[in-house]
């Protein structure tokens, strides 16, 4: 074996139940003394319990999927005009891209706290949006010092949120296993995170107040994140990435229509990954492992019930071609990712 891995350094804390604990335990560590919380309204209460212990400075609740530009501005300012010296950010991938966002030009630290299954807490990936332009870059002073994994916030998430949230989760998996910087670490990673992942969203599934099933499918995304943090963006991503910027698709909910169109693409020449990924969900083929958990989930289907114009296919394509990892299994061409995109359009059948 000949290879090289960056492991980022981070404090990971899981405690059902402990949030509140885990977060003053963090913030004391960085002795912070006035802290800047970012929350969405919506989580506003889950903030307020989980922040209790900590000398909280600021509450900031301009979160907008994606990170426009304008709203990293206003946070920033308003970071330096409170004088805070550390970031909790409670929330989802949205939630977390604002405090990293920050981070980018303060350098302030940040302890995440994840609510949903999308990951960025433990990447040092930013993305920020200009106009119809996303840009991502990857930067350790964004990556979060701590986080604090409660599967207790994760109680409420809608089913229809859980299930698109966590395949965008075993997206990190699946993408990771032919990304750029694949290795054999990333790889074990990916591997058991698509098992946790594909068992535990089947029992949130069956009951979303199933604690234990919270805690594996967290656990999961955790893997696929760190999986994905170190392997690079594959062609999911660059896919994904397309859609979500130019077209303001949402983010969990393409990354769960694209996946089985790109695993249908790369599997017959990634035998490696194929296997693995069989393996981890237990079926013949990788294809009909994730197919039977999506069907089982009720997955979303089709890129047309999520605001993509069928106009905007050809623009897809011509956006994406140029961005395709040169490690990608299947060489792209415009035939077979206009091909891929059409069929995701549709929701037809990926095989
Ligand atoms: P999100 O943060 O926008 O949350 C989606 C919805 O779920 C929101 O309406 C939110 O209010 C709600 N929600 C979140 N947690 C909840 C809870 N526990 N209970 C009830 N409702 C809850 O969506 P997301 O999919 O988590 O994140 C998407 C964003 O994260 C995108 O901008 C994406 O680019 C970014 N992202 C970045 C990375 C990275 O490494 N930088 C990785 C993954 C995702």
């Amino acid at each position: 074996m000949r290879f090289v891995h960056d492991t980022l350094p981070q404090r990971v804390v899981f405690a059902s139940g402990g949030a509140t604990e885990g977060v003053a335990t963090e913030v004391g560590r960085l002795a912070a003394a006035r802290v800047m919380v970012i929350a969405a309204p919506a989580a506003a209460e889950l903030a307020d319990r989980v922040t209790r212990g900590i000398p909280v400075a600021l509450r900031h609740d301009e979160v907008v999927m994606h990170v426009p530009l304008d709203v990293a501005e206003r946070a920033r300012e308003a970071a330096a005009a409170h004088n805070v010296d550390a970031i909790v950010s409670v929330g989802g991938g949205s939630t977390t891209g604002l405090a990293k966002a920050v981070a980018l030009t303060t350098g302030l630290p940040v302890v995440a706290v994840p609510t949903t299954y999308a990951g960025s807490e433990a990447t040092d990936v930013w993305g920020l949006t200009e106009g119809a332009t996303k840009s991502t870059g990857s930067d350790r002073r964004v990556l979060p010092h701590s986080v604090v994994y409660d599967a207790e916030l994760t109680l409420g998430l809608p089913k229809r949120m859980t299930v698109a949230s966590g395949l965008n989760a075993l997206a990190h998996c699946v993408d990771s296993l032919w990304a750029p910087k694949a290795d054999p670490i990333n790889a074990a990673l990916a591997t058991e995170g698509a098992r946790a992942l594909a068992d535990g969203l089947r029992r949130v599934d069956a009951d979303p107040t199933d604690l234990a099933g919270r805690e594996h499918t967290l656990y999961g995304a955790y893997l696929a994140a760190v999986a994905f943090a170190s392997a690079g963006s594959g062609l999911h991503h660059k896919i994904c990435h397309v859609l979500g910027g130019r077209y303001n698709l949402p983010h969990a909910q393409t990354h769960a229509v694209v996946l089985p169109y790109v695993l249908a693409l790369n599997a017959p020449n990634a035998p490696e990954a194929e296997a693995r990924l069989a393996r981890a969900f237990g079926s013949a083929t990788a294809l009909e492992g994730l197919q039977s958990l999506r069907a089982a989930l009720d997955a979303p289907r089709a890129l047309r019930d999520h605001g993509l114009a069928e106009a905007d296919l050809p623009d897809a394509v011509t956006a994406v071609l140029p961005v395709v990892p040169p490690s990608n299994p299947t060489p792209a061409t415009a035939d077979n990712l206009g091909a891929l995109l059409r069929a995701a359009w549709e929701g037809a059948d990926p095989s």
